[in-house]
């Protein structure tokens, strides 16, 4: 048995009772999870300040001085406590303690030099450190606490249960000499050395007892490679084994109907990003593996078109497709447009949602199983049991956050075979992040917006700006567009929200009076064939002000819109923001996103609010959006829960994932199934990493 598998309570230091602690509140069971209980923090203990030079910026620091008085305080709970002057020549500090005074108190020395060690607070213009440690000079200058310290995680619970940073320093010191020459690297010599990376053992050796600042971060981005590279064969191994499994339909040739649109119909030249992301699709379904493919482009990039030109091959091929979008405006939508453009084409077309009656429904479902019917669009009515084509070949899903894994999978069910499945997300994951998370999906990126878009000028404004605001949208109106006005709608407080929309319906009404303005309204509580309704009207300029709750922030096209104000824009979230600015800015005028919030905005909302000024670019705004919520906030829990990443943080570590992604692609360049010797050890940590996910280091 290695030396890093030995329980932890024979390592010196540690009795039963502290086995227990480090078990029950650490979850450190043996060597090798104390190894991995990597400090966040190093202080220089070499360093030492003087009480004039403090500042209420600082962290942990140390200071030489003496203590000159102490004083017991009685009381109850917080207000019980031992205080203490402390001074080094420039001046006193108070020390405090809310527990153990009276111990405390007995071993201290008076007018004896100290070293404090601790994190000052200013408070009431003086500095004081709550439940410093004392080491007497004569005993600091004896021990080996020299250097950079690490500073492990702890808690104020840990500190009362005798599990202090300084016990666990002590416990790696003790640890880590026993470790050398103990840790073999299983990435071979001229593997680290290529992509600059510190040996393994070098690496957790002074991740804890650092030579310098430099040589720590060395030693953490060493260990955080290897987490991100093992990461990322993991993913590669997922999407290996689906393309190898997984059969689908081979649709082999390009038809008629593809042919007629394209040379026909087509009202437009693609963009270089749309015929390429096409090829790929085309590819995909050419040869009977299952398309399984995430289609990533900002907003208005044209995604739909592609996924129109895609239907239509699976329909050339003699299958049938459906589209799938998450809201019923959008279903309507898409039918409408898709309708209009196939119009004088011989393929049949249908829109299922909730609010179908059953009579057509049942049409529609003998329809789709006789195969008469070619195209079914609709919302997630289309996964219901009784929905069953007579052959399914493509599957398309809009705006994939509002799906999850599960609902996919029943796609999934719709025929013998799994037929082809294409998720277009308007969502921008950043391209590193996207390819490390959806394991088995293949990833299509637009990255090139139409010609002639106009880029939208937006602007931040409060409350009192409001009557410039109704001033700005009068013009515009008066020009003859057309504005959205956004209410947030958050599920807690809903009723609150629906009491805002409402409010700012009526005060919209009353400063843009009938008849000379028509205004709609549309929110979450009304009937979908209300909200169709109005929607309708302001699609085809009956209305010109759509005063609404978030329900139009996805997907919804009406091109003579030119403003967006969205009101209590704090409260949104950035993709949010961008999905409802790309609302506007679809036509041939100049927009405007105008974003309302009061003068009180946390630190978050107002790097929000200055991204959405700065830029337009999607995939920015989705970078600095992963910056502030990280990765498992933004895609799910699925995905948080399966990134088992220690060190590395996905919103940080950007070029170091890239780094070890290329370093996979050499490696499987070179040995595709890694069987050469030197690669072996590679294989043994993943296959051990990959077994270890369920219950690794938790057996004592
Ligand atoms: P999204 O990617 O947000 O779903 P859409 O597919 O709704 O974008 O497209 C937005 C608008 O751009 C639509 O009106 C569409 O007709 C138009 N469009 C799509 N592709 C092109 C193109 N290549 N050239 C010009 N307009 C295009
Ligand atoms: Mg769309």
């Amino acid at each position: 048995m290695s030396l890093l598998s030995t329980a932890i309570e024979y390592l010196k230091g540690v009795g039963p009772a502290k086995a227990d602690l480090l078990k029950a509140e650490l979850g450190i069971f043996r060597f090798s999870d104390l190894l991995k209980l990597y400090p966040y923090r190093y202080v220089d203990r070499s360093q030492f300040y003087k009480i004039s030079d403090l500042n209420s910026s600082l962290s942990e620091i140390q200071i030489v001085g003496i203590i000159t008085s102490m004083q017991e305080v009685a009381g109850k709970g917080k207000s019980q406590r031992l205080t203490a002057i402390f001074q080094d020549g420039t001046g006193s500090v108070e020390l405090i303690w809310f527990t153990g005074g009276a111990w405390i108190k007995k071993s201290l020395k008076l007018n004896t030099a100290y070293v404090l060690y601790g994190k000052p607070n200013f408070f009431n213009g003086t500095f004081s450190f709550p439940h410093p440690e004392l080491e007497l000079v004569e005993d600091f200058k004896k021990s080996p606490t020299k250097g950079l310290q690490p500073l492990y995680p702890s808690s104020e619970k840990l500190n009362k249960k005798g599990l202090n940073n300084k016990t666990l320093a002590r416990l790696t010191r003790s640890l880590i000499p026993q470790l050398q020459g103990q840790l073999p690297d299983f990435f071979p010599p001229h593997f680290t050395e290529r992509y600059g990376l510190m040996p393994r053992e070098n690496a957790l050796l002074a991740i804890h007892y650092p030579n310098s600042l430099e040589e720590a971060e060395a030693a953490r981005n060493r260990l955080k490679f290897e987490e991100l590279f093992f990461f990322q064969m993991e993913v590669a191994a997922q999407k290996r084994q689906h393309h190898h499994q997984t059969q689908s339909f081979a649709f082999t040739s390009i038809g008629r109907h593809f042919n007629h649109f394209y040379k026909e119909v087509l009202p437009f030249e693609l963009t270089g990003a749309q015929k390429r992301v096409l090829k790929e699709i085309r590819n995909d379904m050419r040869f009977g593996q299952h398309m399984n493919r995430l289609l990533q482009g900002d907003v208005g990039s044209g995604k739909t078109m592609v996924a129109l030109l895609a239907m239509l091959m699976a329909i050339d091929n003699g299958y049938q497709a459906c589209l799938m979008a998450p809201t019923e405006i959008l279903a309507q939508q898409h039918f409408t447009g898709i309708m209009e453009l196939l119009n004088d084409m011989d393929i049949k077309v249908a829109i299922l949602t909730g609010s179908v009656k059953t009579a057509s429904r049942r049409e529609i479902h003998a329809a789709l199983e006789d195969g008469s019917l070619d195209i079914l669009i609709g919302t997630h009515a289309l996964l219901e049991d009784k929905v069953q084509y007579k052959n399914l070949g493509l599957a398309v899903v809009d705006e994939q956050h509002r799906f999850g894994v599960a609902q996919r999978a029943k796609l999934w069910k719709k025929n013998k075979l799994p037929p082809h499945i294409l998720v277009m997300t308007a969502t921008p994951i950043p391209r590193t992040l996207a390819m490390s998370i959806y394991g088995n999906l293949e990833l299509s990126v637009i990255d090139e917006l139409p010609p002639g878009r106009k880029p939208i000028k937006t602007t931040h404004a409060y409350d009192k700006d409001r009557n410039a605001l109704f001033g700005f949208l009068e013009k515009e109106i008066d020009l003859g567009r057309q504005v959205y006005i956004v209410y947030p709608l958050i599920e807690e407080s809903e009723t609150l929200d629906y009491k805002d929309l409402m409010d700012g319906y009526e005060s919209i009404c009353r400063a843009f009076p009938r008849p000379k303005y028509q205004v709609s309204v549309v929110h979450g509580k009304m009937k979908p064939e209300d909200k169709d309704f109005e929607m309708q009207r302001f699609a085809s300029g009956k209305t010109q002000i759509m005063v609404a709750t978030t329900v139009i922030e996805v997907g919804v096209n009406v091109p003579n819109a030119s403003v967006m104000v969205i009101e209590s824009a704090e409260r949104f979230g950035l993709s949010q923001l961008h999905q409802l600015r790309g609302r506007v800015g679809r036509g041939a005028e100049k927009s405007y996103c105008i974003l309302m919030t009061s003068f009180k905005l946390s630190q978050d909302a107002k790097t929000r609010i200055k991204t959405m000024v700065r830029t337009q670019d999607g995939f920015e705004i989705a970078d600095v959006d992963l910056k502030l919520r990280g990765p498992g906030d933004i895609l799910g829990t699925r995905q948080s829960g399966n990134l088992d990443l220690h060190l590395a943080d996905l919103r940080h570590d950007g070029p170091l994932m890239d780094l070890s992604r290329r370093a996979l692609t050499d490696l499987f360049a070179a040995d595709p199934n890694l069987k050469q010797q030197v690669h072996r050890s590679i294989l043994h940590e993943f296959e051990r990493r990959k077994h270890g996910k369920v219950d690794w280091g938790r057996i004592s």
